[in-house]
C-alpha cells in the first residue's frame, strides 16, 4: 500500500471498506425503490462507486496506475457525454449497450486471465505451448460458442419480453462478474458482482410479474414461433372528437385518471400534460396519474418522466392501487398508451399480452385516447379499447393536442 502500510493491514482495510461499499450500494438500491428517494439512493450509490474505486488503487500490487486513469476518464467523460445526450427513449437501448460492453469486459478480463494460465503453460512446458496447445483454440472456441448463444437465445424473444432480457442477461454480468472475483481473489469484484447480480435478478422477477410472465416463459416461448397474433377482429369503429370538446369534458368532470405511456414520453407532453392537469385540478376536478409498471419502454419510465414535469408523488399512483378508481372516474385520459389499456389482455388466450395485467381504462365512464392515428402499440396488435361505445379518438401529437386541451379547458371558465 505505497509502503506505509504493511501489506496484511492495507488488505484488511481495503476489504473493510469494501464492506462499507457494499453496504453503501444496497442502501442505495434501496432508496431507489422510490421516486421520492431516488435521486439520494443515486448519490448513495455512487458514493460507493467512488470508494470503492478510490481503494481499489490501494491494493498491493495494483498494476499501472497513469493507464487505470487514462481508462477511468476516458470511460467516464464518454459515460457523462452520453448520458447527457441520450433521450428517454432511448435509454433502454443505452443500457443494453452498457451492459454488452459490461460483459465484455468480463468476458476480456476472464480471457487475460486465461492468458496467464497459458503463460504459465508456456513458461513451464514452452514445447507443448509451441506446438500448438489448444488452450487458444478452446478460449476462442469457448467465446465464440457463448456469443452464438447468446444470438441465438435473443433473437427469438418479442420484442415486449426485451427488457426482462437485458434486465436477466444484466443479472448474469454481475454474477459473470463475482465468479471472477472468487477466482482473482478480488473482493471488490466479488461483491460488486454480487450486488449487480442479485439486483438484476430481482428486477426481472419484478418485470417478469409485471407481466405476468415466467421467466422460462419470456426465454423459451420465442423458439418456432410465427407472426403473433393482430387482436382478431374487432367490432365497432373508432370515434374522432375534437380536444375543444375532449377539453370541456373534461372540465365538468369530477375525476380524471390520466394514462401516460410510450407516445407521451416519444412527444415529450409531459410538461404540457402538467400543466393541464393543474387547470383541472384549480377547477375542481380530482385528477390522478395511473401507472403501469411497463408503460414506455424501461421500468419506472413514467415516473421519472412525470417527477421531471413535477408532478407532485400523491397524484401518481401504481396500477394495484388505482385499477379499482376506474370504476368511479368520469374520464380516463389515454395519452400515447396502447397495450398497457388494451383489454385483450384479459380475454384473448391467443393474444400475446394475454394474462398481462392491465389498466381498467375501459371501465370508466368516458375514455379519451390521444394518439397520432391508427398505430399500433408495442406487440402490434388492434386495441379493443379504441372501438368501445365510451371511447373517443383525439388525434394528434401528444404534446400539440395536450396544448390545444389547455385552451380548451381554459376557454370553458
Ligand atoms: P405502446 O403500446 O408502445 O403504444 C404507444 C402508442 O403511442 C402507440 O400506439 C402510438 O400510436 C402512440 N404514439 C406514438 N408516438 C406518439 C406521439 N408523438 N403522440 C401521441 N401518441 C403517440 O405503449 P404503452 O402502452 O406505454 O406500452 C408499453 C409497451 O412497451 C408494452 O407492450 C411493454 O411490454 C413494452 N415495453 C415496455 C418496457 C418497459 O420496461 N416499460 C420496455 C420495452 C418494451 P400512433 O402511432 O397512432 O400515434
Amino acid at each position: 500500500m505505497g509502503g506505509w502500510l504493511p501489506d496484511n493491514v492495507a488488505t484488511l482495510l481495503i476489504d473493510a471498506s469494501y464492506l462499507l461499499v457494499a453496504f453503501l450500494f444496497i442502501m442505495g438500491l434501496k432508496a431507489m425503490s422510490s421516486p421520492v428517494t431516488a435521486r439520494r439512493g443515486i448519490v448513495v450509490a455512487g458514493m460507493g462507486m467512488l470508494i470503492g474505486t478510490v481503494m481499489s488503487f490501494l491494493y498491493p500490487g495494483m498494476g499501472n496506475f497513469p493507464l487505470m486513469l487514462v481508462a477511468i476518464a476516458i470511460g467516464g467523460g464518454l459515460a457523462w457525454w452520453s448520458g447527457k445526450r441520450v433521450a428517454m427513449t432511448d435509454m433502454p437501448q443505452m443500457i443494453a449497450l452498457y451492459n454488452g460492453m459490461g460483459g465484455g469486459a468480463a468476458a476480456a478480463i476472464a480471457a487475460v486471465e486465461l492468458l496467464r494460465m497459458a503463460a504459465a503453460i508456456l513458461a513451464i512446458g514452452a514445447s507443448v505451448v509451441v506446438a500448438g496447445h489448444p488452450m487458444m483454440q478452446t478460449i476462442v472456441l469457448f467465446f465464440a460458442l457463448a456469443l452464438l448463444l447468446g444470438i441465438t437465445m435473443t433473437l427469438p424473444i418479442g420484442g415486449a419480453d426485451m427488457p426482462v432480457v437485458i434486465s436477466l442477461y444484466n443479472a448474469f454480468t454481475g454474477l459473470a462478474v463475482a465468479f471472477e472475483g472468487f477466482v482473482l481473489e478480488n473482493a471488490a469484484m466479488i461483491i460488486a458482482g454480487i450486488v449487480v447480480g442479485s439486483a438484476g435478478t430481482l428486477l426481472t422477477q419484478l418485470m417478469a410479474k409485471a407481466m405476468n410472465r415466467s421467466i422460462g416463459n419470456v426465454l423459451f416461448s420465442g423458439f418456432g414461433e410465427g407472426e403473433v397474433a393482430a387482436g382478431g377482429e374487432v367490432a365497432g369503429a373508432l370515434k374522432p372528437i375534437e380536444p375543444s370538446d375532449a377539453g370541456i369534458m373534461m372540465a365538468f368532470a369530477q375525476k380524471v385518471l390520466v394514462i401516460p405511456g410510450y407516445g407521451m414520453a416519444v412527444a415529450q407532453a409531459q410538461h404540457k400534460v402538467w400543466e393541464m392537469c393543474q387547470l383541472l385540478i384549480d377547477k375542481g376536478v380530482m385528477v390522478r396519474f395511473a401507472i403501469h409498471p411497463v408503460a414506455g419502454r424501461m421500468p419506472g419510465h413514467m415516473n421519472v418522466l412525470l417527477a421531471e414535469a413535477g408532478v407532485p408523488y400523491d397524484l401518481i399512483a401504481d396500477i394495484d392501487e388505482i385499477n379499482a378508481e376506474f370504476e368511479t372516474a368520469d374520464v380516463a385520459l389515454v395519452i400515447g398508451a396502447n397495450d398497457v389499456v388494451n383489454p385483450v389482455a384479459r380475454t384473448d388466450k391467443s393474444s400475446p399480452i394475454y394474462g398481462m395485467p392491465i389498466l381498467n381504462a375501459d371501465k370508466a365512464k368516458n375514455v379519451l385516447v390521444i394518439k397520432r392515428g391508427q398505430g399500433a402499440g408495442f406487440s402490434g396488435i388492434e386495441n379493443h379499447l379504441f372501438y368501445l361505445d365510451n371511447t373517443r379518438m383525439v388525434y394528434g401529437d401528444a404534446q400539440k393536442v395536450a396544448g390545444a386541451l389547455i385552451h380548451a379547458i381554459k376557454a370553458a371558465g
